[in-house]
């Protein structure tokens, strides 16, 4: 069986913490979907295509990645692409809450559905979309957070 991976996120935008994660992961999955998940209700402050535009640029060399959009529920959208594992990121024990408790619902929803936790590398475990979007709203340079020129 191919083993396909699943990684969500809002990616808002993608960082170097993200990137180290898919990375690590090719060695483990055949295929890594980076899925940027589509959220009506939320705005975002790095629009969707052009995030999804610039991933693609970062894994031009990695055949195994695939960058698409998501709306609705991931579990779902992991069973409409046939993966049967959920990647994810963890720095720190607020991610840990948070991913455990994503996680046993995603296995409620889809039991298939294996949830694969890599812990953040040390060097990047700072990094967050959130300090990326502050610093660059008011005009700081983030080239260093990011796989990609903004
Ligand atoms: P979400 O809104 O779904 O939490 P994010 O884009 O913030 O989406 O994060 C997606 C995943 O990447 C999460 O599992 C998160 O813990 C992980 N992540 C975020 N920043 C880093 C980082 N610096 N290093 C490793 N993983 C990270």
């Amino acid at each position: 069986m191919k083993r396909i991976a699943l990684f969500p996120g809002s990616f808002d935008p993608f960082t170097k913490g993200h990137e180290d994660i898919v990375l690590r992961s090719l060695g483990l999955f055949d295929e890594v979907v980076i899925a940027i998940g589509n959220n009506s209700s939320k705005s975002r402050y790095f629009p969707l295509d052009y995030m999804e535009m610039k991933i693609k640029e970062s894994f031009i060399y990695q055949p195994k990645v695939k960058v698409t959009i998501f709306e609705g529920l991931t579990s779902n959208y992991a069973k409409t692409i046939g993966a049967n594992f959920l990647l994810r990121g963890l720095r720190n024990t607020t991610d840990f809450e948070y991913e455990n408790t994503i996680c046993q619902a995603n296995k409620f929803l889809n039991s298939e559905l294996e949830t694969i936790l890599l812990i953040t590398s040390p060097e990047l475990a700072y990094i967050s979309s959130s300090i990326v979007r502050d610093i660059h709203k008011y005009g700081g340079n983030v080239d260093a957070f990011l796989p990609y020129k903004l």
